[in-house]
């Protein structure tokens, strides 16, 4: 049976949505529903979420970008919340995850979910464990059952995307915790998770009741994003047994759930030394029977505090090169504080040059043809061509502005080389 006849919500989405996807992404309506079926491909929205414009994510697809946005409890604004969100849309984030942790966490998302034509993720877990914090209470103590209701209520409010830690089991999480790693466990969800089942002596209950999450998911086509909860935190953890353990739980629980009519994405590293990343993303992908991959970077050294957003395209673009589908943003407050809305638009753009980077190098159609209608632009001084093949319009505006009138820029002068050339 095809994915679609499983899943209806799937359906109603693929039916209205595949001509211009199709379009959008030079695939025939055909290849995609062969991805889709064979779980290389998901197609991210969920019918709840009004205005949505579904995305595809998955070979052979556009690699997509995503932009993590949302309120802390030292920087709780919501209205700059919603600020990012437009920075992020406007940069050409393809979906933002709303990772708020403080105040109205519903107000947050609701208005999010209204003003996001792009597909909108979350961790819901942050919502729960936030009842408990808030509280003064220990996360410890959580009841599962407040989670598998706060993923049927963001199902039912529109989110697309979720992330849930559903294959950190409680020997990866004892392996992490006290397996003499440098970082320990740097997920969020993944420490709060590991805590639990620690102090509790028992098994995650994503991973025990994950059928529960696949009736959820399938009613709402919320697509699963498998959260790599012990994902390593440091270089010199990158690639430990905890991390492997992780990697083909979630393997296996993407079979499951694509044969249940519900889509997944694995979520990777991560920290990853850079002669590391292209074995760590083969790995993952083969481990994972080629479901999308959504990495955070990786982040190819740990000692560029401040200029992470770089040090993660460098990883972006070896992981594109690798097969990665989708790449999660770092911005220059990574490790540092929350991002404001230039560190926003910073990593949009960073992860936007390295799928760039890494697509060019595959030799894919689209980046190629931006490729030459840049270069093209630049032998002819044509400005408005150049404006045309940036990744970053705007700024090619603002940096030309004073010197706009001239044909050559203000680089060389009239020492410029093309000139030079072009006038004999
Ligand atoms: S001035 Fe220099 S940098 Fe600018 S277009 Fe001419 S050669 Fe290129």
């Amino acid at each position: 049976m095809s994915l679609i006849s499983l899943n209806s919500a799937l359906k109603t989405l693929f039916d209205a949505h595949i001509e211009g996807i199709s379009q959008e992404e030079e695939l025939t309506p055909a290849a995609i529903e062969h991805a889709l079926d064979e779980g290389s491909m998901v197609l991210l929205g969920n019918p709840a979420h009004k205005n949505v414009r579904p995305i595809v994510v998955g070979q052979p697809s556009r690699v997509k970008v995503n932009a993590n946005i949302g309120t802390s409890p030292f920087q709780n604004h919501p209205e700059c919340e919603s600020a990012k969100l437009r920075v992020a849309l406007a940069a050409g984030a393809d979906t933002v995850m709303d990772l708020s942790i403080a105040g109205d966490l519903d107000a947050v998302r609701r208005g999010m979910l209204e003003d996001c034509p792009a597909p909108l993720g979350t961790v819901p877990l942050y919502g729960v464990a936030q009842h408990y914090i808030d509280r003064g209470d220990d996360p410890a103590d959580m009841d599962p059952e407040r989670l598998f209701a706060e993923v049927e209520k963001q199902a039912e409010q529109g989110v697309d995307f979720m992330t849930l830690h559903c294959g950190i089991t409680r020997r990866g999480a004892e392996w992490a915790a006290r397996g003499g790693r440098a970082m320990g466990i740097v997920s969020r969800g993944g420490s709060i998770l590991a805590r639990w089942m620690l102090k509790n002596d028992r098994e995650n209950p994503l991973l025990t009741d994950f059928d529960r999450l696949l009736g959820i998911a399938r009613r709402h086509n919320v697509t699963l994003s498998l959260g790599d909860g012990l994902r390593p935190g440091a270089g010199c953890d990158a690639g430990d047994p905890a991390q492997w353990e992780e990697v083909i739980t979630l393997g296996t629980l993407a079979r499951r759930a694509l044969k249940e009519g519900v889509q997944c994405m694995i979520e990777g590293p991560g920290h990853v030394p850079m002669n590391e990343v292209e074995a760590q993303i083969r790995g993952i992908k083969k481990a994972t029977f080629n479901a999308p991959l959504y990495v955070l970077g990786p982040l190819t050294t740990d000692c560029a505090p401040g200029y992470d957003h770089i040090a993660g395209a460098v990883g972006g673009a070896l992981a594109v090169r690798a097969g990665v589908d989708f790449l999660c943003y770092l911005t220059p407050a990574e490790h540092l504080t929350l991002p404001d809305a230039a560190d926003v638009k910073a990593g949009v753009m960073a992860s936007r040059a390295a799928a760039q980077i890494g697509e060019t190098s595959l030799g894919r159609p689209r980046a190629l043809r931006r490729e030459a209608a840049m270069n093209t632009a630049r032998k002819n001084l044509d400005w408005d061509g150049m404006r045309a093949a940036a990744l970053d319009p705007e700024l090619l505006d603002a940096r030309r502005e004073p010197h706009k009138c001239e044909e050559e820029c203000a680089m060389c002068g009239n020492f410029c080389a093309v000139k030079m050339l072009r006038e004999l």
